[in-house]
């Protein structure tokens, strides 16, 4: 095996000129030129030879080098075709790295880690296309991929969102769906001039640790996630009021008086008050009520 030679300005420059490589804003082509970083990444994920991790977006290979050496096997999914003959080239000394040129999105991921670890759990490491990071975070764990943590860049306001609580402004759906699979922790902030080309937005890494079991009990995921949806949705009214205008709850407004006040709240109590564990509560107040109709 080689030792991981990417990662600073130089090295990648001249990997871009050798392959006359043009950068595709339509992809979120930001690559990290800072090996501290990267050091960084690679510890937060607690990667071990026992691991299969999937990266998300190798661009031309430079945590993968650094995945390479840590992991027992890694599996990089590259949507850019003009970066795979690059990859090839900077991968060549690894023999356990797969590369597939695919939309992430477009991929089974489940079915991938069945065919490729036993359906064991597998760590997802990865510097994001940021233009797709809710999607990809939220794809993983709603279709139940079998996965022990995801540790990713992203944009460091989307990081905030992830792992704040009631109270704070950038609290909403995301936060409480992330918090409902996972537990978030930020582990650092990165600045712009550790990518090329550099951001406009502020980066930060983020670790999400998989719960085994979800935190909450909840007698319907789905309608949870209504309800939670249908109450940020209008972010000035009261959860009563954004649950009565939701088409996909069709709850009268009755009921819906009811089964807030159930959980102990005033009708006036807005949705950006409640913990995920209240909103489960609401949740299942609902699904009592609705079965009693
Ligand atoms: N990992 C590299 C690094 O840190 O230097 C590149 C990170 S760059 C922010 C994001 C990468 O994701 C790019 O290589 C881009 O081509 C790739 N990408 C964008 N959309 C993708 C998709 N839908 N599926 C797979 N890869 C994608």
């Amino acid at each position: 095996m080689s030792k991981p030679m990417l990662g600073n300005p130089q090295k990648t420059i001249e990997v871009l000129q050798k392959y006359q490589f043009t950068f595709q804003k339509k992809f979120g082509q930001n690559f990290l030129i800072d090996t501290h970083v990267l050091d960084k990444i690679i510890r937060a994920a607690d990667i071990t030879k026992d691991d299969l991790v999937l990266e998300i977006g190798p661009g031309i290979g430079t945590m993968t080098q650094y995945l390479a050496e840590a992991a027992r096997q890694v599996i990089a999914v590259e949507i850019d075709k003009n970066l795979i003959p690059i990859l090839s080239d900077t991968l060549g000394g690894y023999d356990n790295v797969t590369i597939i040129n695919e939309d992430i999105l477009k991929l089974d991921i489940a079915q991938l880690v069945n065919e490729e670890n036993g359906g064991r759990p597998i760590k997802v490491a990865a510097n994001l296309p940021y233009y797709i990071t809710t999607p990809i975070i939220m794809g993983i764990f709603e279709n139940h991929v079998p996965v022990e943590s995801v540790t990713v860049m992203v944009q460091k306001e989307v990081a905030a969102r992830m792992q704040t609580g009631p109270g704070n402004k950038d609290y909403g759906a995301l936060s409480l769906a992330v918090q409902y699979y996972a537990k978030p922790y930020i582990v650092a902030n990165v600045p712009p001039n550790c990518f090329m080309p550099r951001p406009k937005v502020g980066s930060a890494v983020i670790r999400l640790t998989r719960h085994k079991t979800p935190p909450v009990e909840v007698a319907d995921e789905r309608l949870m996630f209504d309800i939670i949806r249908a109450s940020f949705n209008q972010r000035r009214k009261t959860l009563v009021n954004g649950l009565s205008n939701s088409d996909r709850l069709r709850l009268s407004r009755e009921d819906i008086i009811k089964a807030v006040e159930r959980l102990g709240k005033g009708a006036g109590v807005r949705g950006e008050a409640l913990t995920l564990e209240e909103f489960a509560r609401l949740c299942n107040n609902i699904a009592e009520i609705s079965a009693d109709r």
